[in-house]
């Protein structure tokens, strides 16, 4: 019997019938026009290795290396593949075998989980930020040096997740949300020891024993039953995927009570007291995880509708190239697909006075602010003006 090298399932590979309608949805190959970079080329380029014994050569690599793991392929197929589990599976064997996955880039995402050395890290990164000692080519947006007081739990209706990164940076978009939630009367507690990092930036750069580790973590810290709610999109999406990651009931049931901030307040927004709605444009801006893993976009509309004339984007939804950490680890490309993102921004700038853009993700945020930023418009997360529209 054949080896699997990938370990890939075989029908799964064989599920795709290679009728292309994901290539329109797929970054890569929009920006480069090429087969291989897109998902029908990376999954024919597995089935060679995995069904036709092809050896595991630099351009395979490259191929792999280059997706940016936004999963915007998935809903485009007709055939429903996986593509998620096929990518994160030889993902796993490229940094087992040390083919992708440099150390540096295992001793960065080692910080993420150590939430007072983030913090310093993050601190220390946003002074040199201000003393201009960054390479410009370095993908972050303006770090905060003051971040405020950690949350600090008040009930025990839900949780509230407040992850590694988001927490770094983000800070006052938790203020925010604890904000929403007290106008709503639900106390929240904030996750234990354990809860600082989902492992979702492991999970999608092949080290699955670490993103194991951390999901048993994150789910030791947040028990019982209340609903787990999420402000960042890509932390949810993982969240959301701990019950296929660990593929235990547990699992299974945590999972089940994850839910993305938007997606759980969009059916209480009457119970919110009094929304100032300001008449303003705000352009939305659809993370990959929050629109092709959870499907969770309409709600984030839901909610800026209440105080705000949302615009869309006509691009449907196609990738801005931040990839967690992918903008850091293929700038060339993500560069490339930033800029088109932002000639959709350019078409909906040109047709409404907008200053202001909605999205719902750390890494998405600080990868377009300072193109953003340079058209005078700033990037916040969609709960930022819904606590500010409160009385
Ligand atoms: S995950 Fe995104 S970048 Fe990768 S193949 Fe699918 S659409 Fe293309
Ligand atoms: S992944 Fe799906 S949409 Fe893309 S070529 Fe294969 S079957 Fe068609």
């Amino acid at each position: 019997m054949r080896r699997m090298v990938l370990r890939l399932d075989p029908d799964e590979l064989n599920t795709c019938v290679s009728c292309g309608l994901c290539l329109p949805h797929c970054p890569t190959f929009r920006v480069t026009g090429e087969e291989a970079l897109s998902p029908r080329g990376r999954i024919d380029a597995m089935r060679a290795v995995e069904l036709r014994s092809a050896p595991i050569d630099d351009d395979f690599v490259a191929f792999m290396s280059t997706c940016v793991q936004c999963r915007g392929c998935e809903p485009a197929c007709p055939s429903n593949v996986p593509y998620g589990r096929l990518i994160e599976r030889t993902r796993e064997h490229l940094a087992g075998t040390g083919r992708s996955t440099p150390r540096w880039q295992r001793w960065g995402f080692s910080v993420l989980p150590r939430h007072r050395t983030l913090l310093l890290g993050s601190t220390a990164l946003a002074v040199a930020q201000r003393l201009r000692l960054l390479p410009k080519r370095v993908p972050i947006g303006r770090l905060p040096i003051r971040r405020g007081r950690p949350i600090e739990s008040t009930g025990t209706d839900a949780w509230l997740y407040t992850g590694c990164v988001m927490d770094a940076w983000l800070r006052s978009t938790h203020r925010s949300t604890a904000r929403v939630l007290d106008a709503l009367g639900v106390g929240y507690a904030v996750p234990g020891a354990g809860g600082g990092c989902c492992g979702a930036l492991h999970s999608h750069a092949g080290l699955h024993d670490d993103a194991t580790r951390l999901a048993t973590d994150v789910m030791a810290s947040m028990p019982g039953d209340a609903p787990i709610l999420v402000n960042s999109a890509g932390c949810g999406a993982a969240l959301k995927e701990y019950g296929r990651l660990l593929d235990t009931d547990g699992a299974r049931a945590f999972s089940a009570r994850v839910f993305d901030i938007h997606e759980w307040i969009a059916g209480r927004l009457d119970d919110l007291p009094g929304l100032r709605r300001r008449v303003v444009p705000v352009i939305v801006q659809d993370p990959c995880h929050l629109r092709h893993v959870q499907g969770a976009h309409g709600p984030v509309r839901d909610v800026l509708a209440r105080f705000a004339d949302v615009v869309e984007l006509d691009d449907d939804g196609l990738c801005c190239g931040a990839g967690g950490a992918y903008s850091a680890l293929e700038p060339e490309l993500a560069g490339r697909i930033r800029d088109r993102k932002m000639e959709a921004f350019d078409r909906a700038l040109a047709a409404v006075d907008a200053d202001v853009v909605a999205s719902a993700n750390p890494g998405c945020a600080m990868h377009l602010e300072a193109d953003l930023a340079a058209r005078g418009v700033a990037v916040r997360h969609p709960i930022d003006p819904l606590a500010e529209a409160l009385p």
